[in-house]
């Protein structure tokens, strides 16, 4: 089945996608989940500035008043609003991620260097701690960005903090207590948020995975057939021979679980599936349409070379050794997408062809040349 389906084996592991494209996977889907958050949260940040910024001028000494403007009234609303203008840009987005990672570490290098300047220093200090906090679990950056900007920040504040000024031991003591305090919690809540993330997002693709696959034979079902031939025709604007159809449905199926019971039925319908797998190009789809029904959309664009893979299948599956003295045969309906096709023409043509290869005898293929 491996090569048919989008297989998942590591429902499991919930922090570790063994499975990179599982892991690029979550990731996009967990980008898309926080664009909002990031968003709204870039925005009330910028507009947080601006108040700081108006608190700025009325306590600020004028030794640092233009510096603390320059940072809070201009450079990281700057940063802050582009940053809510490429959330609007799906193709944006990676470089929105690295800003929004930097952004923090910005704010935090400004409120260092104007600290620097005051007397007081520590009343403004609190900043430090809060934007910590902010990167881990309000900036809505998916965890490694996050866990990378907050240890760069992290580092930065307490090198500079050490070297820079000149704090009393109680002071820095509870200064790195602080930062410790914000970065753990941070930390923790980000973690735990990204470990239900996973959970939720592997629980998306286990009900994903059951709502396409068909439970006694685990091919594709009929939700996932309208779903690839949707893009089937998407991809193709419906032209003219860009894929095939084939249908194939048992011969005389009724007298064998008549005969035999269904049990037998069942365990034939799926032996005759991993045929279809074992037999089938890689890029080709197999589904089981109804009952002893199946369907195959290959993307083979020449006639012969269809039909040559429909008439491979037909003589496998004849040649099979099923554990029952009979032999079991398909009967087997080709239609090639064509322009103007729709869905439900296609299945027709092929449905056709289908009721023509039983009426002439079973055991055949028809084509449909409408
Ligand atoms: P033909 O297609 O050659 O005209 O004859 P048929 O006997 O196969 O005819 P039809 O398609 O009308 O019957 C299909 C039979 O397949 C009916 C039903 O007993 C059997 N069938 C359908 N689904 C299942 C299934 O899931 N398990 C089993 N064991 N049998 C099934
Ligand atoms: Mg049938
Ligand atoms: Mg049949």
């Amino acid at each position: 089945m491996a090569d048919q389906r989008k297989f998942y084996p590591f429902f499991s592991t919930i922090i570790n996608f063994s499975d990179q494209r599982i892991k690029a996977q979550f990731d996009r889907w967990i980008l898309h989940s926080n664009i909002i958050q990031i968003r709204f949260i870039s925005a009330l940040t910028g507009i947080l500035y601006f108040i700081s910024a108006y608190l700025d001028t009325l306590f600020a000494p004028d030794n640092v008043l233009s510096l603390k403007l320059t940072v809070h009234l201009y450079l990281l609303p700057a940063i802050l609003f582009f940053i809510t203008f490429l959330t609007f840009k799906e193709r944006y987005y990676r470089f929105m991620l690295y800003i929004l990672t930097v952004a923090p570490v910005i704010a935090a290098a400004g409120n260092l260097v104007i600290i620097s300047k005051l007397e007081n220093p520590s009343v403004y200090m609190a900043e430090l701690y809060l934007i910590l906090f902010w990167i881990f679990t309000v900036s809505g950056l998916p965890l490694l960005y996050a866990a990378a900007s907050a240890v760069t920040t992290f580092f930065i504040v307490l090198v500079s903090t050490y070297l820079l000024f000149d704090f009393s031991a109680e002071v820095f003591t509870m200064h790195c207590f602080w930062m410790v305090a914000a970065f753990s919690f941070g930390f923790l809540g980000a973690f735990l948020l990204e470990k239900s993330n996973r959970s939720v997002f592997c629980t998306h693709l286990e009900l994903e995975e059951l709502a396409v696959t068909d439970k006694l034979t685990g091919l594709f079902n009929r939700v996932k057939l309208d779903e690839f031939l949707r893009d089937a025709f998407t991809q193709n604007r419906g032209e003219t021979h860009s894929f095939g159809l084939i249908i194939l449905d048992i011969d005389d199926f009724k007298k064998v679980n008549d005969r035999y019971g269904h049990l037998t039925g069942d365990s034939i319908l799926v032996e005759l599936s991993s045929l279809l797998i074992r037999y089938l190009p890689s890029k080709d789809k197999a589904i089981r349409w109804g009952g002893e029904e199946f369907m195959i959309i290959s993307s083979d664009t020449e006639k012969q070379k269809l039909l040559g893979l429909a008439e491979r299948l037909r003589r496998k599956i004849q040649a099979h050794d099923f554990n029952i003295p009979e032999e079991i045969t398909v009967s087997i309906g080709v239609a090639f997408c064509r322009t103007g096709d729709t869905i439900d023409s296609i299945i027709k043509r092929a449905d056709d062809a289908l009721y023509i290869a039983k009426n002439s005898g079973r055991n055949r293929i028809e084509f449909s040349h409408h």
